[in-house]
């Protein structure tokens, strides 16, 4: 093909935009505004802890398709580590009390009647009844947020629709979009075991879901500009017409089309006008050098503390506090000495408070309240040459790597579908 596709941001959704364009053999500029690919998904060596560290612990699921696919075209599925089965630690920091969620292995919704039947494998205070009862209200929940659904002064929601919600939104069940949370458990927890197990990036996000991109991306001749930010795009005759950086512009050519896969915040400055969910919500990740290196990666739930996960991996401890807009202003120290302390107590580590690096993410995600939801834009725009990728546009998903994933694939089609 001739025609040109400029791909802006080189977040997830515009790499996967990006790869399956030039696996057609599309010619693809990707201009990425930092000095780095990754965007919110990023891997980088921390001089501090002396160590690559993802900026936040990232957790995928077995029954992510968009994702897995992603990895298999590019190369990167060496460094996603499967879970050998859907078995989830947790602990409760109010009560002392561990347990560990196991939908286990299979296939299908039948295949969890097992689960369903056995103490051992669920958490406290599980009712099959209610669990029945709660995902069908959830599936119903179409405009309404999650806790005007569930049954909330249950433990059931306490131990696990509660910290379900939070990681897989992050927003709180009280403002959290219950068709969102529907869409995720139906594709993976309600579908089995097999869909539902834990997959992390052993070697970092990079190494999985970055770094083999840009290589696939090179190897297909495809040019990628970091270190260019796009400032402004200008418009003329219902296209775009000329993309803006700092000191040039580029004029695009008569069948050139343009992604623009870049956040919410981003996206709003570029194109006036635009509907798109203007909240976000933050996230802030604590990581602690350990004196070393643990054998195998391990994650650990809490409830009843100020974290939701706390992750072992390598030589870093890390922990994750969700929907965390009210610690964006806190005290660093103050942040990493309450954190530090629920880390010894949920994965029994001894001693001081080691060197640590805190990342907050203020606009981590869009909220993925409701009303956001329904704003949410198409792949297509007003402009006949203008398309939209990104976690925030219209997949029917929460911002996750999944949705940023599928927007770059539908992104890609729709412009392949445009070119032929
Ligand atoms: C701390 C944290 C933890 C998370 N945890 C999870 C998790 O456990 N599981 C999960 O599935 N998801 C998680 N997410 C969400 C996931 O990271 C995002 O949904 C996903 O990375 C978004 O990808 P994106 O490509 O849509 O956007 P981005 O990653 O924001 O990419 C946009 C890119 O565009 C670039 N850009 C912006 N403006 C311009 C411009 N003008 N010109 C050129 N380039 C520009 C940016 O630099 C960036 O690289 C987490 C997010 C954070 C922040």
């Amino acid at each position: 093909m001739t025609a040109h596709v400029h791909v802006v941001g080189a977040g997830l959704a515009g790499l996967s935009a990006a790869v399956r364009l030039a696996d057609a053999d599309v010619q693809v500029t990707v201009h990425e505004g930092a000095k780095f690919a990754g965007g919110r998904c990023r891997s980088f060596y921390d001089d501090d802890l002396e160590v690559v560290i993802d900026n936040g612990t990232h957790l995928m699921l077995s029954g992510n398709r968009e994702v897995l696919d992603y990895a298999a075209l590019i190369g990167g599925t060496e460094n996603l580590q499967f879970s050998p089965r859907a078995a989830f630690d947790f602990m409760d920091l109010s009560t002392g009390r561990s347990w560990q969620l196991d939908l286990g292995i299979g296939q299908g919704a039948l295949s969890l009647v097992p689960w369903m039947f056995d103490k051992s494998r669920q958490p406290p205070g599980f009712s099959i009844y209610q669990f029945v009862k709660d995902a069908q209200r959830l599936k119903r929940g179409h405009g309404q947020n999650v806790s005007a659904c569930l049954d909330t002064s249950t433990e059931l929601f306490r131990n696990f629709w509660e910290p379900m919600c939070v990681a897989v939104l992050n927003t709180s069940p009280d403002q959290g979009a219950a068709e969102l949370l529907w869409r995720v458990i139906e594709k993976t927890v309600l579908k089995g075991g097999a869909f539902a197990r834990p997959v992390l990036a052993s070697n970092g996000l990079g190494a999985a879901l970055v770094e083999p991109a840009l290589s696939f991306l090179q190897d297909c001749g495809a040019i990628i500009n970091t270190n260019q930010r796009i400032q402004g795009l200008e418009f003329s005759g219902g296209k775009l017409n000329t993309l803006r950086f700092a000191d040039a512009g580029e004029v695009l050519g008569s069948g050139d089309r343009v992604i623009l896969a870049v956040s919410h915040i981003h996206a709003s400055k570029l194109i006036d006008g635009l509907k798109i969910p203007m909240d976000s919500n933050a996230i802030l990740n604590v990581h602690y050098k350990l004196d070393e290196a643990v054998a195998v990666p391990r994650m650990v739930g809490v409830v009843g503390g100020a974290c939701e996960w706390v992750q072992l991996r390598g030589q870093v401890a890390s922990v994750t506090v969700s929907n965390a807009n009210a610690w964006m202003e806190r005290d660093a120290d103050l942040i990493a000495r309450q954190l530090w302390d629920e880390v010894v107590q949920v994965v029994g580590l001894q001693g001081d408070i080691p060197v640590y690096k805190i990342i907050k993410e203020k606009r981590a995600t869009f909220a993925a309240m409701p009303e956001v939801n329904a704003q949410r834009p198409s792949t297509g725009t007003a402009y006949e040459n203008l398309y939209l990728a990104g976690d925030w546009t219209n997949t029917g998903l929460p911002a996750t790597i999944e949705g940023a994933v599928m927007s770059g694939r539908l992104a890609a089609e729709t412009v392949l579908e445009d070119l032929n």
